[in-house]
């Protein structure tokens, strides 16, 4: 969107100052070649860096700034111009900031447009302006909730809330740039509850489903950062520790097997878990790093559950 509004504006806006500047109109000539500058640097920017936070802030004030200046030059016949402008707040910003924004814009217009127009135009100006934003608001808001729920839906478990396999793979790919890139530790924690079998087929699938929940539950309080857990497999959790090194999260463990062991309890039967701990070694891919916290889980497993193994 940042691309295709950078260059749409650089390439509009250029015939304008071409035209400017033949009628040596030099002042609005050249703020037509500042906007044009600017907008293709943002463009090259963006599309070299992929970065959109500052290029977006950046496109705002330009347009924002330009449309001000040169209605305070040319007068009334730049009114046009904020349409686009507001208009292009609400895509590239979220709809509340975008409403703010041009509320900004727009009280750098009232004074000029009260002093120098007659009450049925300015009417005419400030209705269609509030009619425009209202519309793109109610639009970007439905959009960007739609957005919201998409991305819910594409990175949780439906089950237990946790994340899915799918976000796992994006987080630990930026967590594992960040560990190679910086002089940082982290640590990876896979549980799998034991004999959760035996659960389904004595009390059902329903109830196997509830242990299920529950024990996410367990897991978001006592690691508190939600985004870092995820449903591994069916009965399997994994949880994204940063900056904790492997002594750090064995001891972690260990309470969380102690709690879910006290607080899972199946018809007076102790649901207990085994975990395998692995923390991150220089250089190693993340497929090698999952590798050996599965073969630790294995020998937790292997070892008579109820355990945890550091790989
Ligand atoms: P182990 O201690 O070796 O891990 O034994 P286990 O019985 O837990 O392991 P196994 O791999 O034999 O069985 C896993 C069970 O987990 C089988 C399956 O019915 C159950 N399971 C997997 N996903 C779900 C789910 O979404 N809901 C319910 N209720 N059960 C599930
Ligand atoms: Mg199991
Ligand atoms: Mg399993």
């Amino acid at each position: 969107m940042l691309l295709v509004l950078s260059f749409g504006t650089a390439v509009g806006i250029l015939p304008f100052s071409i035209y400017r500047a033949l009628q040596q109109d030099w002042y609005v000539a050249i703020l037509d070649l500042i906007v044009v500058i600017g907008m293709s640097f943002i463009f090259i920017y963006v599309y070299k860096t992929n970065k959109v936070k500052n290029a977006s802030l950046v496109l705002i004030l330009l347009a924002l700034m330009a449309n001000v200046i040169s209605f305070y030059m040319k007068g009334i016949s730049q009114v046009g111009w904020i349409y686009p402008a507001m208009l292009a707040a609400y895509y590239i910003m979220s709809p509340k900031k975008g409403l703010f924004v041009n509320f900004i814009m727009l009280s750098f217009y009232i004074p000029k447009l009260i002093q120098s127009q007659e009450v049925i135009n300015l009417s005419t100006i400030l209705v269609t302006i509030v009619i425009t934003n209202m519309i793109a608001y109610v639009f970007a808001s439905g959009l960007r909730k739609q957005e919201l729920m998409l991305t819910k839906l594409a990175s949780e478990d439906y089950l237990t809330g946790t994340g899915n396999r799918r976000a796992l793979s994006t987080k630990l790919e930026s967590l594992h740039r960040s560990l190679r890139n910086h002089d940082k530790t982290a640590t990876i924690v896979l549980l799998d509850l034991d004999h959760f079998k035996k659960v389904n087929d004595k009390h059902g699938h329903i109830k196997g489903d509830e242990v299920l929940i529950r024990i996410a539950e367990i897991l978001k309080c006592f690691y508190q950062n939600e985004e870092m857990i995820f449903r591994y497999g069916g009965e399997e959790f994994l949880i994204l520790c940063p900056n904790v090194n492997i002594d750090m999260a064995f001891n972690l463990g260990e309470q969380l097997r102690e709690m879910i062991k006290q607080n899972i309890i199946i018809d007076g039967h102790e649901q207990t878990i085994s975990l395998g701990v692995a923390e991150y070694v220089k250089e190693e891919s993340n497929d090698d790093w999952i590798h050996r916290v599965d073969l630790a889980l294995y020998q937790a497993k292997n070892q008579g559950r109820d355990r945890i193994i550091k790989a």
